[in-house]
């Protein structure tokens, strides 16, 4: 399966991919968590990004294409891949197009999430992430057993720096602003698919489930 979730931040693209590794064992490719983990290493590459992070402003594609089809081209990417905040801009979507055009392995579908930008907000402010395995929890609807610990590998949880409410507003408009023209591109190349995500994430995954029997 190879696809692309494509949504506002906070409409549950991470969420749907984690469903979406354990059911159909996909390699899931966040480049929101790509880049986090450049910068928790303190590389000179993560420094070089840090600021647009923090900000809530879009990495430049150039950077952004060279750590994608590097992780585009490791083995386990051969069986397919979900991309999850990866292309935002339409340069990188046409990247990608000619990318695996030339590998003869186009997308099967690129899923859009619809949900309203105050379900958004909410859902961000209370989100928690671990910084160690990318599990992601919500204190009000999903929170982790042990407050604050992250089941899975039980290092502790942070609220991301650029899910407080002033980056939040940023985000939202440069999604907007940058990546909302992609679902028209991708409707005129036939691959566009669509999902109501303000609902919880059982349903979301049921949703995704009858739309994966058609494309995958
Ligand atoms: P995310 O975890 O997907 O919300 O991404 C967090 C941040 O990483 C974004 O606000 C951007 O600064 C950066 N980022 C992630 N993916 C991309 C991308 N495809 N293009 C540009 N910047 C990105």
């Amino acid at each position: 399966m190879r696809l692309v979730l494509i949504g506002p931040p906070g409409c549950g693209k991470g969420t749907l991919s984690s469903f979406i590794v354990k059911e159909y064992g996909t390699p899931h490719i966040s480049t929101g968590d790509i880049f986090r983990e450049h910068r928790a290493s303190g590389s000179s590459f993560g420094q070089k990004i840090a600021s647009y992070i923090d900000r809530g402003e879009l990495v430049p594609d150039e950077l952004v294409l060279d750590v994608v089809f590097d992780r585009l081209g490791r083995p386990d990417c051969a069986k397919g891949f979900i991309f999850d905040g990866f292309p935002r801009t339409l340069q990188q979507a046409e990247a990608l197009q000619e990318r695996l055009h030339k590998a003869g392995k186009p997308l099967d579908a690129v899923v859009a999430f619809e949900v309203p930008d105050e379900i958004l907000v909410g859902r961000l402010v209370t989100r928690r992430v671990c910084p160690n395995c990318n599990a992601v929890y919500n204190i009000k609807n999903c929170p982790p057993k042990v407050e604050n610990t992250c089941d899975q590998c039980q290092h502790e949880l942070v609220h991301r720096p650029d899910d407080h409410e002033d980056v939040i507003k940023s985000r939202l408009e440069v999604y907007r602003r940058s990546t909302e023209p992609l679902i028209d591109y991708y409707k005129g190349l036939g691959l566009l698919v669509t999902l109501d995500g303000s609902q919880g994430s059982q349903e979301v995954d049921r949703q995704f489930s009858v739309l994966a029997a058609k494309f995958s």
